[in-house]
């Protein structure tokens, strides 16, 4: 039987989780679908920037999130979105397992790594194949690594690695590398670091674990190098084949909104690092996924004939007039 919920929120990271916080805090039936717990928050080991914590975790934030998001009494669903569709009844999410009716749909898919795209890449994912040099660089102390990347991501990673590894091999299919000129010339300075190039990797190759990676460069000439760890930051991606053929997309491929989290389709709102908003932060995808749940709630109680929240709250208790 298809189970129906007044809001259905996808994705739980920061956006979602913070989203369903505040419609689940209206008592509205609300259910997070998500692939995991977190998301890019499972890459930030030590967090700094959150407004209001001193020091924390992605993971720990993720957690003290879906804790909050239960305690009011929100449901949660580890599953994957396929298709959103609408019907006569509200918007039919069919998951790889389930399917479920809201009345009105907050997306908040975040971004992924982008890979490389090599043949058993995934297979050594974890393995010596990372997408993190933040996350998993302290697993190379003394070790022998390789980044490869694009601009600003490729030059922190050899920096970070260069703190860590014995050895950092930094390879790029340009001539020179791109970006911040301090950054450039430190990494120029720094001994364990070898430029490498006009490159790109053709193949990894290893048993239970990466040992190898062939090199390509521009004038064919190939060449395997021995390395423990492969890190590569090639920016990250947005998945929305689920749901592009009801709301708008920017040319990069993000959902564009307007105010409290406004997609192009009425009963869909938006939030997070998959909408087109700049700085991509969790502050601001927590901020932006409640206003988004809000404007959600909203639409739902609307259907049902009542006026939702005001943007502005006031509210009278006792002879106390309240302003949220
Ligand atoms: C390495 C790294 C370090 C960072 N460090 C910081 C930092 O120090 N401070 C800071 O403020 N920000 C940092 N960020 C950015 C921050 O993590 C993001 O801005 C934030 O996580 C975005 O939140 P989100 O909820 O929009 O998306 P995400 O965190 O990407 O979460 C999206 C969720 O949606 C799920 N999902 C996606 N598609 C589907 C689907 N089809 N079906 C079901 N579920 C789906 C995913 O599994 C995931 O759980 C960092 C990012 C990275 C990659």
């Amino acid at each position: 039987m298809v189970q129906e919920y007044e809001i259905v929120v996808i994705g739980a990271g920061p956006a979602g989780l913070s989203a369903g916080i505040f419609v689940a805090r209206q008592r509205a039936s609300c259910l997070v679908i998500s692939k995991d717990l977190g998301g890019q928050l499972n890459l930030i080991p030590k967090l700094e920037n959150y407004p209001g914590m001193m020091m924390s975790s992605g993971p720990l934030l993720a957690k003290t999130l879906e804790n909050q998001y239960l305690m009011l009494k929100g449901e949660i669903t580890f599953d994957t979105v396929e298709k959103i569709d609408e019907t006569e009844s509200g918007l039919k999410v069919k998951t790889t397992r389930s399917e479920y009716l809201a009345k009105s749909v907050v997306l908040a898919p975040g971004r992924v790594p982008n890979n490389l795209g090599l043949e058993n890449e995934s297979m050594f994912s974890n393995k010596g194949v990372h997408y993190c040099t933040k996350c998993d660089a302290p697993f190379y102390q003394g070790r022998t690594t390789a980044t490869v990347g694009v601009g600003g991501y490729l030059l922190e990673s050899g920096i970070l690695l260069s703190r860590m590894a014995a050895k950092v091999y930094m390879i790029y299919k340009g001539g020179g590398l791109g970006g911040d000129k301090d950054m450039i010339e430190s990494i120029k300075k720094k001994e364990n670091i070898e430029l490498v190039p006009n490159t790109s990797i053709k193949s990894i190759s290893g048993t239970t674990s990466l040992q190898q990676i062939t090199l390509l460069d521009n004038s064919g000439m190939e060449k395997t190098v021995d390395v423990d760890g492969l890190f590569i930051e090639m920016g990250s991606k947005i998945n929305l084949d689920f749901v592009k053929h009801l709301v708008q997309l920017n040319a990069s491929g993000e959902i564009e909104v307007s105010g409290g989290g406004k997609t192009t389709h009425p009963a869909i709102f938006a939030a997070g690092d998959a909408t087109h908003i700049p700085y991509k932060q969790i502050v601001a995808a927590c901020g932006d996924g409640a206003s988004a749940g809000l404007s959600a709630f909203n639409y739902a109680e609307k259907l049902k004939g009542k006026h939702g929240i005001r943007a502005d709250w006031k509210k009278t208790i006792g002879d106390t007039v309240f302003h949220y």
